[in-house]
């Protein structure tokens, strides 16, 4: 299988716990008051950055990841325990998006060491709450707030200064090995470095760290699909690294490779191929001068120098030229600005539709024939009001208007006498 750097998951925080409905009973006190305890929250779906991951191989084996949920509020004002959190390791560079749209969600790089992405539902008041002068028995506890879900796709974009690009064995793992402390492998023939490498190079002032990307054109030549799928790990780099042998060892045309390249790269993101480039020129010491005076260093230099595209003739094998080039590279990084990319989130699921802020919703409910008022403020107000008081029922009427409920509940077409259900309130409408 190849290195895992997408998965898809399904993730949901825990529902709070409801709260409950319970009156003291003592000895000689018939009626004892409410002590309905609150109901506990929900855990939250949290994801942090484990340095030692470096893959996501572990969620394509587990696809699910909820939170505990709250539970229940209990007699005498016990409070229901919090339903536990669930942490999420992602390697450094994971980014998180909504499945269906495409939407960033959160980028776990940068200063995003820890994030909590659905924070779990609130628990609901027990009935101790709704006490009131007028209500000293009230037979209403708050629900816990409903759980939310999120379906994510979550891509490894590697954190890398520097994306080295290039036909397969053009020299690319050799260099890296040569010029890092990365050791990658080396070999002669395609489809042996499926994994994007990363290599920290050392020099003076700082260093940087160089991606090498295989599969770009290993896999799209081959059909496996695999084309464009490793440039995600590129998209952060600031330099790009293009990489050709010069002396024509496979018997391709170095101009020809870069402009193919180039192609696959705009045909990925115009941000990608507008970034900076270097040519590598490798393989110089392979060069074979047929006395023809035709020199493939002065001819990429003739057509990328005007463009401002940089050459270095170099020798991953015997290391010729490699101080320079990297020097040049870091010159480049330096003139760029050095903030991390990090990618913005466009979608905050808290204030999306899977748990709705509105205060209430007023449906018809063809099933059950009844109308339907619901949501937190509804809540609220029937833990407080005694409708068995004139009062209290005057106030509930006011509530009605001057929340317009009862003009949508018209705009849905009620008529008198049918039925009105606001939780475990039933009543005939009737103006
Ligand atoms: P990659 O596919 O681009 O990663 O290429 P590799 O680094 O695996 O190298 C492919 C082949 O080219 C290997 O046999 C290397 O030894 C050889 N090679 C790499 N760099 C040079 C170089 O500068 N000169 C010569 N003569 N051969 C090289
Ligand atoms: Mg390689």
């Amino acid at each position: 299988m190849s290195f895992a750097d997408r998965a898809k998951i399904y993730v949901r925080s825990g529902k709070g716990g409801d709260g409950h409905v319970s009156f003291r009973r003592e000895k000689y006190v018939p009626n004892g008051g409410p002590d309905g305890g609150d109901g506990g929250d929900g855990g939250s779906v949290i994801f942090v950055v484990d340095e030692g991951l470096n893959t996501l191989t572990d969620f394509r084996h587990i696809r699910k990841y909820c939170a505990e949920n709250g539970q229940e509020g209990g007699k005498r004002n016990c409070r229901g325990k919090n339903g536990n959190d669930i942490i999420i390791k992602v390697p450094e560079g994971t980014v998180l998006k909504e499945e269906e749209t495409g939407r960033i969600v959160a980028d776990m790089s940068g200063e995003n060491r820890r994030i909590v992405l659905l924070t779990g539902g609130k628990g609901g008041n027990g009935n101790q709450h709704y006490a009131t002068s007028t209500m000293q028995a009230p037979k209403y506890a708050q629900p816990g707030q409903p759980s939310k879900e999120l379906n994510l796709l979550m891509e490894l974009k590697v954190i890398a200064d520097v994306g080295l690009v290039g036909f397969p064995n053009v020299g690319k793992s050799t260099f890296l090995s040569h010029v890092s402390n990365a050791r990658p492998k080396i070999a002669n023939y395609h489809f042996t470095t499926l994994n994007p490498h990363l290599g920290v190079v050392d020099v003076e002032g700082g260093g940087f760290v160089i991606a090498d990307i295989p599969g770009l054109i290993e896999g799209a030549s081959e059909g496996v699909g695999l084309g464009h799928d490793f440039l995600r790990h590129i998209e952060r780099c600031r330099v790009i690294i293009h990489m050709v042998d010069v002396a024509g060892t496979e018997g391709r045309d170095p101009l020809e490779d870069i402009a193919l390249i180039n192609k696959e790269l705009s045909a990925y993101s115009e941000t990608l191929a507008k970034k900076p480039q270097i040519i590598a020129a490798n393989k110089t010491d392979a060069i074979f001068d047929d006395g023809s005076g035709n020199d493939p260093v002065a001819r990429l230099r003739a057509e990328f120098e005007p463009k401002g595209v940089k050459v270095f003739p170099i020798s991953a094998v015997s290391g010729k030229g490699l101080q320079e080039l990297l020097f040049a590279v870091k010159e480049m990084l330096s003139e760029i600005n050095e903030d991390p990319i990090v990618f913005e989130a466009e979608f905050d699921p808290d204030e999306e539709q899977m748990f709705s802020e509105d205060p209430f919703t007023v449906e018809y409910n063809e099933e059950e024939d009844e109308y339907v008022v619901e949501g937190p403020r509804i809540e609220k107000m029937l833990g407080y009001t005694n409708l068995e008081s004139e009062k209290g029922f005057l106030f509930f009427q006011k509530f009605m208007k001057e929340n317009e409920i009862l003009d949508q509940l018209e705009a849905l077409g009620i008529k008198e006498g049918d039925t009105v259900r606001m939780y475990g309130l039933k009543f005939d409408y009737y103006k």
